[in-house]
């Protein structure tokens, strides 16, 4: 491996740098996810919440949480083995923002070490508002947030429930919540000059008539790539019996927003611990782990 520059340092913007946010990236460089933040602030009807937040994680798997200290320590272990490491991502297990003091103290502990390693987060939405600035200020240029649909009555379709201030809203109430503070933290973030990816999960006779929508919808607040996903039922979900979309539809969907926003077709959908390349999975090197996480 080539020693990787400094985006300042090469010329190439981080998006260049970034796997999943660039297809040519997902060659030559490597991410590390750590996984520092186990809980979640909303109740998205496809999840259950013993496996990886499936908005960014293949469900089935749950990563061994990690302390800030220890996930620096992992960090730092992992550039000295990788040195086409170039992005560090918090993608769970739970939701990056449910307890932000984690989240932040990680990333402080990191940009202390490493002035230059790319911070990527991903969300549901639901506190970006109360967070956006802060993720500015520690340095986060790249954010996924999922959201898998921009109609309240659809949103209320798919997410049990959302917690905010200690106070539990449903239905309506509850989705009319999420949808407004995922749009309006995706415009603060993207008018600050955050490069956001929306992951948007297609649900069966749910939102799979809407996508093209939340594609337009995006677009016009700033994001800046769209990645269409299948959903992966999990067992013991309320969505557990919905029948898959299959992959063709995905691809013919992907196919009709790439008018509107570019797509992702390469994401992995990696644990909350994965580590190096995309689709090579360098934790059994790495962690000492028993089976290398398969891909
Ligand atoms: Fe599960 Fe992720 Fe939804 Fe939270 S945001 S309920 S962890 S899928
Ligand atoms: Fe990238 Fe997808 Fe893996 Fe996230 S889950 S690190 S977007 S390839």
């Amino acid at each position: 491996d080539s020693k990787v520059e400094a985006p300042q340092a090469c010329g190439v913007s981080a998006t260049d740098l970034h796997p999943c946010f660039s297809c040519t990236g997902a060659h030559r460089y490597a991410r590390i996810h750590l996984p520092v933040a186990p809980d979640c602030n909303i109740q998205c009807k496809y999840c259950v919440r013993k496996f990886d937040c499936p908005n960014e994680s293949r469900p089935g798997v749950t990563s061994q949480v990690l302390t800030p200290e220890e996930a620096l320590q992992r960090f730092l272990d992992a550039k000295k083995r990788l040195s086409n490491l170039t992005v560090v991502g918090i993608a769970g297990p739970g939701d990056a923002l449910a307890d932000f003091d984690k989240t932040r103290e990680t990333l402080r502990l990191i940009r202390e070490h490493d002035p230059n390693v790319i911070f990527c987060i991903s969300t549901n939405g639901l506190a970006l508002p109360q967070y956006a600035d802060e993720l500015v200020a520690l340095g986060v240029s790249h954010v996924t947030i999922t959201i898998n649909a921009v109609d309240v009555e659809i949103a209320s379709q798919i997410y049990s429930h959302v917690t905010m201030m200690g106070m539990r809203y449903s239905g309506m109430a509850g989705a009319a919540m999420l949808v407004s503070n995922q749009l309006l933290g995706l415009k603060l973030l993207a008018s600050r000059g955050v490069t956001c990816k929306v992951n948007c999960v297609v649900l069966q006779g749910i939102n799979d008539h809407h996508i093209e929508t939340v594609v337009e919808k995006v677009k016009s607040l700033g994001a800046a790539i769209t990645n269409i996903m299948q959903l992966i039922p999990v067992k013991g979900s309320a969505f557990e019996h919905l029948e898959m979309v299959s992959a063709k539809t995905i691809n013919e969907i992907r196919k009709r927003c790439e008018r509107i926003l570019p797509q992702m077709y390469h994401c992995k959908q990696c644990r909350a611990d994965a580590v190096g390349l995309l689709g090579e999975d360098q934790s059994l090197i790495l962690y000492g782990k028993k089976e290398p996480v398969q891909e």
